[in-house]
């Protein structure tokens, strides 16, 4: 069996990686937070020092990371994983970045005769913890044969979308109507708040209804709705996702207008101090900008 590297144990990585420890494979891990690492060492992770003694030890590295800059320094920076990478090693990068970050970072692997997937993750963290996320592959066919085995411990649904670059492309298409809909369903229920409508019936109703999307009737009644604001996937998250999408249409010359001002919304949230906040608690700081009640479901 190869041996597994996992780079970035954050609310995603953490409960990835114990999956893949718990269907039995060997994993060696690194993260900045000692206190995740730990966690994993008591499934019988490897725990790394650095992220260059992940790369030496391991046949595919796997990288979980919040950002195109961290995910650029980790895997091709000083001490990074394409300088420590042994010959014939697999990165499968599974953060969301932009496309011409996963581009560059898979050139600059292959000129190491190195491989390249890039496997961003769809769903919440909640599926991600009970192993049923979904991921959109980018990569070439042995490629994504060689990573396949390791995304079935992780994930339930698993679609190749493409040569290397096409999964985060498609996660970017995914994240726009993933992420705007937060806002779309804030502006909704401040409005249904403001009217004295009852939050059940206006969720039955809008359920019942072309009104329906999946944050409002998978996401939110477990989270903001009923007061669990804990993230999740962050405000501060969701906007990188945002501008990720708007920079990357500019560049396409694909005019994306609700996109950018999406975008905005998501940035008076974290003026306002909601960073931090699940994404579904886009609800409460438009509520708290306008002084409406925030929706919760009586329980
Ligand atoms: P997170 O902030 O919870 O975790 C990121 C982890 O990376 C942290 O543990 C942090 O300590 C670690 N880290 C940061 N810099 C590092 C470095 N230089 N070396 C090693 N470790 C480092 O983020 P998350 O929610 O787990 O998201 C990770 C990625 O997955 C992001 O790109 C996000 O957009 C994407 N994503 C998140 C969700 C979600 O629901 N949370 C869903 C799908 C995709």
């Amino acid at each position: 069996m190869e041996r597994v590297g996992f780079i970035g144990l954050g609310r995603m990585g953490r409960p990835m990686a114990s999956n893949m420890c718990r269907k039995g494979f060997h994993l060696t891990v690194y993260d900045v937070n000692a206190d995740a690492v730990a966690e994993l060492a008591s499934l019988q992770a490897r725990p790394a020092a650095s992220v260059a003694e992940v790369a030496k030890e391991s046949d595919v590295i796997i990288t979980m990371l919040p950002n195109s800059a961290i995910v650029g320094h980790v895997v091709s920076g000083p001490g990074g994983v394409l300088e420590n990478a042994k010959s014939g090693a697999l990165i499968l990068d599974m953060s969301t970045v932009d496309p011409e970050t996963t581009l560059r970072l898979a050139r600059e692997a292959a000129a190491k005769g190195l491989g390249f997937v890039d496997a961003p993750v769809g769903r919440l963290a909640s599926h991600a913890d009970r192993g049923e996320s979904l991921f959109m592959v980018g990569g070439s066919d042995k490629d994504f044969k060689r990573v396949e085995p390791m995304l079935k411990a992780m994930g339930s649904t698993i679609y190749h979308c493409g040569e290397v670059g096409s999964g985060t492309k498609t996660k970017l298409v995914n994240n726009f109507l993933a992420v705007a809909s937060c806002q779309m369903n804030a502006e909704a229920l401040a409005l249904s708040q403001q009217f004295g409508l009852t939050l059940e019936r206006t969720l039955e109703v809008l359920y019942g209804t072309t009104a329906f999307n999946g944050q409002l009737k998978i996401a939110w009644p477990d989270k903001v709705l009923a007061g669990d604001i804990a993230p999740g996937f962050t405000i501060d998250l969701a906007h990188k996702d945002l501008t990720l999408v708007v920079e990357s249409a500019n560049a396409a010359k694909v005019p994306m207008p609700m996109a950018a001002a999406a975008r905005e919304a998501f940035s008076q949230a974290r003026a306002r101090g909601f960073g931090g906040n699940d994404f579904s608690a886009m609800v409460d700081a438009h509520c708290d900008a306008a002084n409406i009640r925030k929706p919760r479901l009586a329980k």
